[in-house]
């Protein structure tokens, strides 16, 4: 009876494994065919500064406009291709769609800056940095119009490699910012010692700060930090103008969010910068 039970329960197990795995390995052959027939879309979304003139900016961020599915976001698809490793190939896709974008002589005269999203896979790849050397030589575009967003968690993954990996990228020229600050685990003795531009405040405490003191205590202090350690500081999340104007009050450098615009289509965003003038 014991065997009996053991061999069922392993064949349950058999079960489950194979469907999920089936499952998985559709979904990484649908990904490799999204790049091969273009179904992935470069989106941007503004950043704009709180206080007088900066440079424009703006973070580019993944969509997949999938034949049946339709516009997939990015959440249902990136933690897969984290997982299986596919990240990396994305992130050159990426680097390459925005690379074109910004060797657009419109885009050449207005200075533009794109952050792009690297995952601890990317971190963790020896040649990320000859690789994305090679492409923006290929494009003629500087690494200094690029700001690389990394997670605390992909940060702290591997401290010591991530470490290495982020002087490179940073003497190569590429600026660095914290995504999700506040969310993850990230030591600040440690963080001072990182070659980073800019702290990103996760949208979870800035959506929340006109609900409760707790979210508005963590931005307002958060701003503070950065401020002390000479960063850059962001806000992402800021969907309403009373957001906008008490972030603008305690100093923060820049803000992102549905209030200033929405994500875009690469072409739209043209337009908008346009009516930016
Ligand atoms: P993230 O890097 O923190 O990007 C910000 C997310 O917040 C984006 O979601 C953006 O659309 C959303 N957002 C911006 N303003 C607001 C707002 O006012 N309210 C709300 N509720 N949301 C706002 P999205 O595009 O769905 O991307 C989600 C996450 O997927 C990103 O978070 C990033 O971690 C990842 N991701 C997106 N594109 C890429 C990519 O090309 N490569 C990698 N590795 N990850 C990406
Ligand atoms: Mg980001
Ligand atoms: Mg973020
Ligand atoms: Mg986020």
């Amino acid at each position: 009876y014991a065997a009996k039970r053991k061999l069922s329960g392993a064949l349950r197990y058999d079960v489950s494994i194979d469907s999920s795995s089936a499952q998985n390995l559709s979904l990484l052959t649908e990904l490799r065919r999204a790049v091969e027939r273009n179904e992935l879309r470069l989106y941007l979304q503004p950043k704009v500064p709180l206080h007088g003139q900066s440079g424009s900016a703006a973070e580019a961020l993944v969509r997949w406009q999938h034949p049946q599915r339709g516009m997939v976001p990015p959440m249902e698809f990136i933690p897969f291709a984290e997982q299986t490793g596919f990240v990396r190939q994305l992130t050159l896709w990426m680097f390459e769609e925005v690379a074109k974008f910004l060797a657009q002589p419109a885009q050449q005269s207005r200075g533009l800056r794109v952050s792009v999203n690297l995952s601890t896979r990317d971190l963790l790849d020896p040649d990320l940095s000859h690789k994305l050397a090679a492409l923006l030589d290929r494009h003629g575009v500087l690494a200094s119009s690029f700001c690389l967003e990394i997670t605390e968690s992909a940060i702290m993954d591997d401290p010591h490699r991530a470490e290495a990996m982020l002087n490179r990228l940073s003497e190569q020229g590429f600026k660095l910012s914290i995504d999700d600050f506040g969310t993850g685990y990230s030591s600040l003795a440690y963080l001072k010692r990182l070659p980073v531009d800019e702290l990103k405040i996760d949208k979870s405490f800035v959506m929340g700060m006109e609900q409760g003191e707790d979210d508005a205590m963590i931005v307002r202090s958060t701003i503070d930090l950065a401020h002390n350690l000479g960063l850059t500081v962001v806000a992402e999340g800021v969907e309403t103008g009373g957001i906008l104007e008490r972030l603008r009050a305690l100093a923060c450098d820049e803000a992102q969010g549905y209030h200033i615009s929405r994500p875009m289509p690469a072409q739209e965003f043209l337009a908008w910068q346009q009516r930016q003038g």
